[in-house]
Protein backbone atom coordinates (compact mmCIF):
# COMPACT_ATOMS: atom_id res chain seq x y z
CA UNK A 1 0.00 0.00 0.00
CA UNK A 2 0.98 3.20 -1.03
CA UNK A 3 1.96 6.28 1.54
CA UNK A 4 -1.48 7.60 0.67
CA UNK A 5 -2.95 6.26 3.85
CA UNK A 6 -0.32 7.42 6.32
CA UNK A 7 -2.52 9.35 8.32
CA UNK A 8 -4.17 8.21 11.78
CA UNK A 9 -6.23 11.07 12.95
CA UNK A 10 -9.40 9.34 12.50
CA UNK A 11 -12.89 10.75 12.88
CA UNK A 12 -15.30 12.15 10.09
CA UNK A 13 -14.71 15.23 8.33
CA UNK A 14 -17.22 16.93 5.80
CA UNK A 15 -16.29 19.17 2.69
CA UNK A 16 -18.48 20.98 1.25
CA UNK A 17 -17.85 22.00 -2.29
CA UNK A 18 -15.45 19.57 -4.78
CA UNK A 19 -14.37 21.76 -7.15
CA UNK A 20 -10.39 21.35 -7.17
CA UNK A 21 -9.84 23.08 -3.37
CA UNK A 22 -12.68 20.72 -2.08
CA UNK A 23 -11.94 17.83 -3.87
CA UNK A 24 -7.47 18.33 -3.02
CA UNK A 25 -8.39 19.06 0.88
CA UNK A 26 -10.86 15.64 0.48
CA UNK A 27 -7.71 13.81 -0.74
CA UNK A 28 -5.45 15.01 1.78
CA UNK A 29 -7.76 14.40 4.79
CA UNK A 30 -8.59 10.79 3.57
CA UNK A 31 -4.22 10.48 3.27
CA UNK A 32 -4.74 11.76 7.63
CA UNK A 33 -6.84 9.16 7.94
CA UNK A 34 -10.19 11.18 8.51
CA UNK A 35 -13.54 9.36 7.36
CA UNK A 36 -14.46 12.29 4.29
CA UNK A 37 -17.78 13.35 2.89
CA UNK A 38 -17.38 15.54 0.05
CA UNK A 39 -20.65 17.60 -1.09
CA UNK A 40 -21.32 19.24 -4.24
CA UNK A 41 -24.53 20.54 -5.66
CA UNK A 42 -22.97 19.56 -8.62
CA UNK A 43 -20.74 17.22 -10.44
CA UNK A 44 -17.22 17.11 -9.22
CA UNK A 45 -15.23 20.24 -10.25
CA UNK A 46 -18.12 21.36 -12.37
CA UNK A 47 -17.62 25.18 -10.91
CA UNK A 48 -14.62 28.01 -11.95
CA UNK A 49 -12.43 24.74 -11.67
CA UNK A 50 -13.64 23.65 -14.99
CA UNK A 51 -12.85 26.28 -17.28
CA UNK A 52 -9.53 28.21 -16.35
CA UNK A 53 -6.78 28.23 -18.67
CA UNK A 54 -4.58 25.14 -16.45
CA UNK A 55 -1.48 27.24 -15.68
CA UNK A 56 0.35 25.63 -12.91
CA UNK A 57 1.67 28.82 -12.25
CA UNK A 58 4.98 28.87 -10.23
CA UNK A 59 4.98 32.58 -12.10
CA UNK A 60 1.83 34.19 -11.08
CA UNK A 61 3.35 35.89 -7.97
CA UNK A 62 2.94 39.46 -8.25
CA UNK A 63 -0.63 40.05 -7.22
CA UNK A 64 -3.51 41.55 -8.70
CA UNK A 65 -3.09 45.05 -6.90
CA UNK A 66 -0.13 46.22 -8.23
CA UNK A 67 1.97 50.30 -7.70
CA UNK A 68 0.41 52.19 -9.90
CA UNK A 69 -3.00 50.62 -10.26
CA UNK A 70 -4.26 53.16 -8.50
CA UNK A 71 -4.00 55.62 -11.51
CA UNK A 72 -5.35 53.00 -14.30
CA UNK A 73 -8.28 51.38 -12.64
CA UNK A 74 -10.87 54.46 -13.51
CA UNK A 75 -9.84 54.41 -16.80
CA UNK A 76 -9.76 50.34 -16.92
CA UNK A 77 -13.42 50.06 -15.61
CA UNK A 78 -14.55 52.20 -18.44
CA UNK A 79 -12.15 51.25 -21.52
CA UNK A 80 -14.81 48.41 -23.10
CA UNK A 81 -11.50 47.10 -24.70
CA UNK A 82 -9.80 46.22 -21.66
CA UNK A 83 -10.09 42.90 -19.79
CA UNK A 84 -11.70 44.32 -17.13
CA UNK A 85 -15.68 44.68 -17.12
CA UNK A 86 -17.25 46.36 -14.58
CA UNK A 87 -21.40 45.94 -14.54
CA UNK A 88 -22.35 50.18 -14.36
CA UNK A 89 -24.76 49.26 -11.94
CA UNK A 90 -23.00 46.56 -10.07
CA UNK A 91 -19.81 49.41 -9.76
CA UNK A 92 -21.31 51.06 -6.60
CA UNK A 93 -21.62 47.53 -4.61
CA UNK A 94 -18.62 46.35 -5.39
CA UNK A 95 -16.71 50.32 -4.56
CA UNK A 96 -15.76 48.68 -1.14
CA UNK A 97 -13.84 45.70 -2.48
CA UNK A 98 -12.10 47.74 -5.06
CA UNK A 99 -11.26 50.52 -2.77
CA UNK A 100 -9.18 47.93 -0.27
CA UNK A 101 -7.91 46.22 -3.70
CA UNK A 102 -6.31 49.67 -4.64
CA UNK A 103 -5.18 50.11 -1.12
CA UNK A 104 -3.17 46.82 -1.14
CA UNK A 105 -0.84 48.01 -4.29
CA UNK A 106 1.11 50.10 -2.01
CA UNK A 107 4.95 48.78 -2.67
CA UNK A 108 5.65 47.53 1.22
CA UNK A 109 1.48 45.22 0.99
CA UNK A 110 2.35 43.95 -2.60
CA UNK A 111 5.87 42.79 -1.19
CA UNK A 112 3.65 41.22 1.40
CA UNK A 113 0.84 39.73 -0.24
CA UNK A 114 3.69 38.42 -3.07
CA UNK A 115 5.35 36.09 0.10
CA UNK A 116 2.18 34.54 0.62
CA UNK A 117 1.35 34.08 -3.04
CA UNK A 118 4.70 32.53 -3.57
CA UNK A 119 4.61 30.08 0.18
CA UNK A 120 1.51 28.51 -1.77
CA UNK A 121 3.06 28.68 -5.54
CA UNK A 122 6.33 27.67 -4.74
CA UNK A 123 4.75 24.55 -3.29
CA UNK A 124 2.60 23.34 -6.07
CA UNK A 125 4.00 19.91 -6.91
CA UNK A 126 4.32 19.65 -3.10
CA UNK A 127 0.67 19.45 -3.29
CA UNK A 128 0.09 18.04 -6.99
CA UNK A 129 2.62 15.22 -6.68
CA UNK A 130 1.45 12.50 -4.42
CA UNK A 131 -1.99 13.26 -5.58
CA UNK A 132 -1.56 12.61 -9.24
CA UNK A 133 0.69 9.58 -8.51
CA UNK A 134 -2.12 8.08 -6.74
CA UNK A 135 -4.68 8.74 -8.42
CA UNK A 136 -3.04 7.77 -11.64
CA UNK A 137 -3.12 11.22 -13.55
CA UNK A 138 0.05 12.39 -14.40
CA UNK A 139 -0.83 12.35 -18.13
CA UNK A 140 -3.22 15.20 -17.10
CA UNK A 141 -0.20 17.46 -16.59
CA UNK A 142 2.36 18.91 -19.28
CA UNK A 143 5.77 20.72 -19.08
CA UNK A 144 4.99 23.65 -21.84
CA UNK A 145 6.23 26.55 -19.99
CA UNK A 146 4.40 30.47 -20.56
CA UNK A 147 4.99 32.82 -22.50
CA UNK A 148 3.95 36.28 -22.05
CA UNK A 149 4.15 38.58 -24.61
CA UNK A 150 4.09 42.41 -24.91
CA UNK A 151 2.70 44.57 -27.79
CA UNK A 152 4.35 47.84 -26.12
CA UNK A 153 7.85 48.14 -26.91
CA UNK A 154 8.31 49.27 -23.90
CA UNK A 155 6.27 46.31 -22.16
CA UNK A 156 9.07 44.45 -21.02
CA UNK A 157 10.01 48.02 -19.11
CA UNK A 158 7.22 48.41 -17.58
CA UNK A 159 6.73 45.06 -15.99
CA UNK A 160 10.84 44.94 -14.56
CA UNK A 161 9.31 45.21 -11.57
CA UNK A 162 6.68 42.50 -11.54
CA UNK A 163 9.72 40.41 -13.30
CA UNK A 164 12.37 40.96 -10.67
CA UNK A 165 9.47 40.42 -8.28
CA UNK A 166 9.31 36.87 -9.38
CA UNK A 167 13.19 36.40 -9.91
CA UNK A 168 14.34 37.53 -6.42
CA UNK A 169 11.61 34.63 -5.58
CA UNK A 170 13.55 31.97 -7.65
CA UNK A 171 11.46 32.25 -10.90
CA UNK A 172 13.25 31.42 -13.70
CA UNK A 173 12.51 33.89 -15.93
CA UNK A 174 14.16 34.93 -19.70
CA UNK A 175 13.61 37.62 -21.58
CA UNK A 176 13.40 38.08 -25.43
CA UNK A 177 13.12 40.18 -28.16
CA UNK A 178 9.82 40.20 -30.35
CA UNK A 179 11.81 38.00 -33.03
CA UNK A 180 13.12 35.21 -30.33
CA UNK A 181 9.40 35.07 -29.17
CA UNK A 182 8.27 34.21 -32.87
CA UNK A 183 11.55 32.20 -32.91
CA UNK A 184 9.88 30.24 -30.17
CA UNK A 185 6.08 30.39 -31.60
CA UNK A 186 6.51 31.69 -35.21
CA UNK A 187 2.36 32.20 -35.06
CA UNK A 188 3.00 35.31 -32.85
CA UNK A 189 1.67 38.50 -34.39
CA UNK A 190 5.13 40.97 -35.67
CA UNK A 191 3.24 43.83 -33.28
CA UNK A 192 4.93 41.27 -30.65
CA UNK A 193 7.45 43.67 -29.29
CA UNK A 194 9.11 41.36 -26.89
CA UNK A 195 8.48 38.88 -24.11
CA UNK A 196 9.09 36.53 -20.98
CA UNK A 197 9.26 33.26 -21.18
CA UNK A 198 8.85 31.31 -17.70
CA UNK A 199 9.87 27.54 -18.51
CA UNK A 200 9.20 26.31 -15.30
CA UNK A 201 5.00 27.09 -15.71
CA UNK A 202 3.33 23.71 -15.96
CA UNK A 203 -0.18 22.98 -17.78
CA UNK A 204 -3.05 20.87 -16.67
CA UNK A 205 -4.74 19.88 -20.36
CA UNK A 206 -7.94 19.12 -19.02
CA UNK A 207 -8.43 20.93 -15.59
CA UNK A 208 -12.38 19.22 -15.46
CA UNK A 209 -10.99 15.68 -16.15
CA UNK A 210 -8.41 16.52 -13.13
CA UNK A 211 -11.03 16.93 -10.43
CA UNK A 212 -12.97 14.42 -11.81
CA UNK A 213 -10.32 11.91 -11.71
CA UNK A 214 -9.22 12.80 -8.17
CA UNK A 215 -12.80 12.57 -7.18
CA UNK A 216 -13.03 8.79 -8.39
CA UNK A 217 -9.97 7.98 -6.66
CA UNK A 218 -11.63 9.63 -3.47
CA UNK A 219 -14.51 7.49 -3.94
CA UNK A 220 -12.26 4.29 -5.04
CA UNK A 221 -10.42 5.25 -1.55
CA UNK A 222 -13.28 4.63 0.57
CA UNK A 223 -15.13 8.48 0.69
CA UNK A 224 -18.43 9.99 0.27
CA UNK A 225 -19.46 11.66 -2.84
CA UNK A 226 -23.14 13.56 -2.04
CA UNK A 227 -24.92 15.44 -4.92
CA UNK A 228 -26.37 18.12 -2.88
CA UNK A 229 -26.65 21.63 -2.12
CA UNK A 230 -26.18 23.25 1.47
CA UNK A 231 -28.16 25.69 2.56
CA UNK A 232 -27.10 26.07 6.48
CA UNK A 233 -26.15 24.21 9.68
CA UNK A 234 -28.03 23.36 12.70
CA UNK A 235 -26.03 24.71 15.80
CA UNK A 236 -26.08 22.83 18.63
CA UNK A 237 -23.49 23.80 22.46
CA UNK A 238 -20.47 22.71 20.70
CA UNK A 239 -21.24 24.71 17.34
CA UNK A 240 -22.46 23.33 13.85
CA UNK A 241 -23.88 20.10 14.83
CA UNK A 242 -25.34 19.45 11.36
CA UNK A 243 -25.91 20.71 7.71
CA UNK A 244 -28.87 21.10 6.11
CA UNK A 245 -29.16 20.44 2.61
CA UNK A 246 -31.65 20.16 -0.45
CA UNK A 247 -32.02 16.71 0.50
CA UNK A 248 -32.79 16.81 4.33
CA UNK A 249 -29.74 17.19 6.63
CA UNK A 250 -26.17 14.96 7.90
CA UNK A 251 -24.64 15.30 11.08
CA UNK A 252 -21.32 16.57 11.48
CA UNK A 253 -18.13 17.11 13.44
CA UNK A 254 -15.75 19.10 11.22
CA UNK A 255 -16.31 20.94 7.92
CA UNK A 256 -14.29 22.24 5.67
CA UNK A 257 -16.02 25.07 3.80
CA UNK A 258 -14.56 25.03 0.23
CA UNK A 259 -17.29 26.70 -1.86
CA UNK A 260 -15.61 29.38 -4.05
CA UNK A 261 -17.14 32.79 -5.00
CA UNK A 262 -20.33 30.92 -3.27
CA UNK A 263 -18.64 31.04 0.14
CA UNK A 264 -20.18 33.95 1.90
CA UNK A 265 -23.93 32.45 2.86
CA UNK A 266 -21.81 29.67 4.69
CA UNK A 267 -19.08 31.71 5.82
CA UNK A 268 -21.37 34.03 7.45
CA UNK A 269 -23.28 31.21 9.18
CA UNK A 270 -20.21 30.60 10.93
CA UNK A 271 -19.28 34.14 11.81
CA UNK A 272 -16.91 35.51 8.82
CA UNK A 273 -18.19 37.81 6.24
CA UNK A 274 -15.41 37.87 3.35
CA UNK A 275 -15.12 40.80 1.07
CA UNK A 276 -15.61 37.79 -1.38
CA UNK A 277 -15.97 38.90 -5.25
CA UNK A 278 -17.14 36.91 -8.17
CA UNK A 279 -14.02 37.20 -11.04
CA UNK A 280 -15.90 36.05 -13.26
CA UNK A 281 -13.45 35.12 -16.59
CA UNK A 282 -14.85 33.70 -20.13
CA UNK A 283 -13.28 31.01 -22.36
CA UNK A 284 -13.78 29.95 -25.96
CA UNK A 285 -12.86 25.81 -26.67
CA UNK A 286 -11.88 25.97 -30.71
CA UNK A 287 -10.87 22.57 -31.97
CA UNK A 288 -9.51 22.94 -35.66
CA UNK A 289 -7.53 26.11 -34.97
CA UNK A 290 -5.25 25.93 -37.80
CA UNK A 291 -2.75 26.60 -35.45
CA UNK A 292 -0.22 25.22 -33.34
CA UNK A 293 1.35 26.48 -29.94
CA UNK A 294 4.04 24.68 -27.73
CA UNK A 295 3.82 26.70 -25.12
CA UNK A 296 0.82 28.79 -23.25
CA UNK A 297 0.90 32.50 -24.44
CA UNK A 298 -0.37 34.90 -22.33
CA UNK A 299 -0.74 38.56 -23.62
CA UNK A 300 0.10 41.00 -20.96
CA UNK A 301 -1.70 43.68 -22.49
CA UNK A 302 -5.15 42.12 -23.36
CA UNK A 303 -4.92 39.75 -20.74
CA UNK A 304 -6.06 36.87 -22.99
CA UNK A 305 -4.46 33.29 -22.58
CA UNK A 306 -4.21 30.37 -25.09
CA UNK A 307 -3.77 27.16 -23.66
CA UNK A 308 -3.35 23.70 -25.85
CA UNK A 309 -5.98 21.28 -23.82
CA UNK A 310 -6.49 17.45 -24.47
CA UNK A 311 -9.70 18.61 -26.33
CA UNK A 312 -8.56 21.98 -27.97
CA UNK A 313 -7.19 25.14 -28.02
CA UNK A 314 -9.03 27.55 -24.87
CA UNK A 315 -8.67 30.94 -25.13
CA UNK A 316 -9.52 32.49 -21.94
CA UNK A 317 -9.70 36.08 -19.78
CA UNK A 318 -11.51 38.60 -18.83
CA UNK A 319 -12.53 40.31 -15.18
CA UNK A 320 -16.18 40.59 -15.32
CA UNK A 321 -17.31 42.65 -11.90
CA UNK A 322 -20.99 42.24 -12.28
CA UNK A 323 -22.21 40.20 -9.36
CA UNK A 324 -21.90 36.30 -8.53
CA UNK A 325 -25.77 35.61 -9.90
CA UNK A 326 -26.26 38.28 -12.84
CA UNK A 327 -26.15 36.67 -15.86
CA UNK A 328 -22.81 35.55 -18.28
CA UNK A 329 -22.21 38.23 -20.90
CA UNK A 330 -20.85 36.13 -23.54
CA UNK A 331 -19.75 38.63 -25.79
CA UNK A 332 -17.24 39.20 -23.23
CA UNK A 333 -15.79 35.71 -24.30
CA UNK A 334 -16.21 36.87 -28.35
CA UNK A 335 -14.28 39.67 -27.27
CA UNK A 336 -11.52 37.41 -25.71
CA UNK A 337 -11.10 36.11 -28.81
CA UNK A 338 -10.89 38.95 -30.86
CA UNK A 339 -8.38 40.31 -28.84
CA UNK A 340 -6.29 37.05 -29.12
CA UNK A 341 -6.46 37.09 -33.21
CA UNK A 342 -4.69 39.66 -32.84
CA UNK A 343 -1.78 38.29 -30.82
CA UNK A 344 -1.88 35.33 -32.81
CA UNK A 345 -3.47 36.11 -36.61
CA UNK A 346 -3.80 33.23 -38.00
CA UNK A 347 -6.23 31.64 -35.36
CA UNK A 348 -9.23 30.10 -36.90
CA UNK A 349 -11.36 27.54 -36.69
CA UNK A 350 -14.98 27.22 -34.83
CA UNK A 351 -15.97 28.37 -31.32
CA UNK A 352 -17.23 24.58 -30.23
CA UNK A 353 -17.74 25.65 -26.92
CA UNK A 354 -18.41 28.82 -24.53
CA UNK A 355 -17.62 29.28 -20.90
CA UNK A 356 -18.18 31.35 -17.73
CA UNK A 357 -17.26 31.22 -14.80
CA UNK A 358 -16.00 32.78 -11.07
CA UNK A 359 -12.79 33.17 -9.77
CA UNK A 360 -13.06 33.77 -5.83
CA UNK A 361 -11.50 36.72 -5.53
CA UNK A 362 -10.91 38.57 -2.25
CA UNK A 363 -9.12 42.41 -2.25
CA UNK A 364 -5.50 41.15 -1.08
CA UNK A 365 -4.84 38.75 -3.64
CA UNK A 366 -4.36 35.76 -1.29
CA UNK A 367 -7.34 33.03 0.13
CA UNK A 368 -8.69 32.24 3.59
CA UNK A 369 -7.04 28.97 4.72
CA UNK A 370 -7.50 28.11 8.14
CA UNK A 371 -9.97 27.68 11.11
CA UNK A 372 -13.34 29.64 11.87
CA UNK A 373 -12.66 32.65 14.56
CA UNK A 374 -16.18 31.55 16.12
CA UNK A 375 -15.82 27.96 15.50
CA UNK A 376 -13.24 25.53 15.89
CA UNK A 377 -14.32 22.73 14.07
CA UNK A 378 -15.45 24.48 10.90
CA UNK A 379 -12.20 25.33 8.45
CA UNK A 380 -11.91 27.93 5.12
CA UNK A 381 -10.39 27.11 2.11
CA UNK A 382 -11.96 29.35 -0.52
CA UNK A 383 -10.67 32.54 -2.30
CA UNK A 384 -8.10 31.65 -4.73
CA UNK A 385 -8.57 34.03 -7.58
CA UNK A 386 -6.42 33.35 -10.48
CA UNK A 387 -4.42 30.94 -9.16
CA UNK A 388 -6.71 27.87 -7.34
CA UNK A 389 -5.88 25.40 -10.11
CA UNK A 390 -1.82 25.84 -9.43
CA UNK A 391 -2.62 26.28 -5.40
CA UNK A 392 -5.73 23.91 -5.44
CA UNK A 393 -3.38 20.79 -4.00
CA UNK A 394 -0.87 22.41 -1.24
CA UNK A 395 -3.95 24.19 0.31
CA UNK A 396 -5.66 20.35 0.37
CA UNK A 397 -2.67 19.49 1.52
CA UNK A 398 -2.20 22.21 4.49
CA UNK A 399 -5.69 21.70 5.54
CA UNK A 400 -4.97 18.15 5.60
CA UNK A 401 -2.23 18.96 8.27
CA UNK A 402 -4.40 21.85 10.04
CA UNK A 403 -7.65 19.81 10.65
CA UNK A 404 -5.56 16.65 11.98
CA UNK A 405 -3.88 18.91 14.37
CA UNK A 406 -0.40 18.90 13.22
CA UNK A 407 2.00 21.78 12.17
CA UNK A 408 0.94 22.82 8.94
CA UNK A 409 3.81 22.92 6.03
CA UNK A 410 3.41 26.26 5.65
CA UNK A 411 2.95 29.29 8.03
CA UNK A 412 -0.96 30.03 7.65
CA UNK A 413 -0.43 33.61 9.20
CA UNK A 414 -0.88 35.36 6.21
CA UNK A 415 -4.00 33.62 4.62
CA UNK A 416 -6.57 33.64 8.50
CA UNK A 417 -9.92 34.40 8.08
CA UNK A 418 -9.87 36.82 10.99
CA UNK A 419 -7.72 38.99 9.27
CA UNK A 420 -11.27 40.39 7.73
C1 LIG B 1 -11.11 32.11 -17.10
C2 LIG B 1 -10.37 31.62 -15.90
C3 LIG B 1 -9.04 31.23 -16.04
C4 LIG B 1 -8.32 30.77 -14.94
N1 LIG B 1 -7.05 30.32 -15.13
C5 LIG B 1 -6.38 29.79 -14.08
C6 LIG B 1 -5.10 29.23 -14.27
O1 LIG B 1 -4.58 29.17 -15.39
N2 LIG B 1 -4.44 28.74 -13.19
C7 LIG B 1 -4.99 28.77 -11.94
O2 LIG B 1 -4.32 28.34 -10.99
N3 LIG B 1 -6.24 29.25 -11.73
C8 LIG B 1 -6.93 29.76 -12.77
N4 LIG B 1 -8.19 30.25 -12.58
C9 LIG B 1 -8.74 30.29 -11.22
C10 LIG B 1 -9.25 28.93 -10.76
O3 LIG B 1 -10.06 28.34 -11.75
C11 LIG B 1 -10.05 29.10 -9.47
O4 LIG B 1 -9.28 29.83 -8.52
C12 LIG B 1 -10.37 27.74 -8.86
O5 LIG B 1 -11.04 26.93 -9.80
C13 LIG B 1 -11.21 27.88 -7.60
O6 LIG B 1 -11.45 26.58 -7.13
P1 LIG B 1 -12.46 26.31 -5.96
O7 LIG B 1 -12.43 24.86 -5.70
O8 LIG B 1 -12.18 27.24 -4.83
O9 LIG B 1 -13.87 26.80 -6.54
P2 LIG B 1 -14.89 26.06 -7.58
O10 LIG B 1 -14.15 25.26 -8.60
O11 LIG B 1 -15.79 27.11 -8.08
O12 LIG B 1 -15.63 25.05 -6.65
C14 LIG B 1 -16.59 25.43 -5.69
C15 LIG B 1 -17.63 24.33 -5.67
O13 LIG B 1 -18.53 24.58 -4.59
C16 LIG B 1 -19.82 24.14 -5.00
N5 LIG B 1 -20.78 24.82 -4.13
C17 LIG B 1 -20.91 26.14 -3.94
N6 LIG B 1 -21.86 26.41 -3.03
C18 LIG B 1 -22.35 25.21 -2.66
C19 LIG B 1 -23.37 24.81 -1.74
N7 LIG B 1 -24.04 25.71 -1.02
N8 LIG B 1 -23.64 23.49 -1.59
C20 LIG B 1 -22.93 22.56 -2.31
N9 LIG B 1 -21.98 22.88 -3.18
C21 LIG B 1 -21.67 24.19 -3.36
C22 LIG B 1 -19.90 24.56 -6.46
O14 LIG B 1 -20.88 23.81 -7.14
C23 LIG B 1 -18.47 24.28 -6.94
O15 LIG B 1 -18.34 23.00 -7.53
C24 LIG B 1 -8.94 30.72 -13.66
C25 LIG B 1 -10.28 31.08 -13.52
C26 LIG B 1 -11.00 31.52 -14.63
C27 LIG B 1 -12.43 31.88 -14.45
Amino acid sequence: MSDSTSGSAGGHVTVIGAGIVGTCSALYLQREGFDVTLIDRDGPGEGASLGNAGSLGVASIPPGSMPGLIWKLPGMMLDPLTPLAVDRLYMLRSMPWFLRFMWNSRRSKVEQIADGRNALLSRIFEGYQPLLDDAGAEDLVAHHGKLHVYERADGLARSAYALEMRRRRGVKVQEMSGDEAREMEPVLSPIIKGAAFFPDVHTVINPLRLVQVFAQHFVRRGGTLLRESVSGFEIGADGPSRIITDAGSHEVDKVVIATGAWSIPLAKQMGLNPPLEAERGYHNMITDPGIEISVSITSNERYVVLTQMEHGLRVSGIAQFSGLHSEPDYTLADRVLENARVVVPGLKGKVESKWAGPRPSLPDSLPIIGPSPRYPKIYFAFGHDHVGLATGAITGKLIGELVAGRPTSVDLTPYRADRY
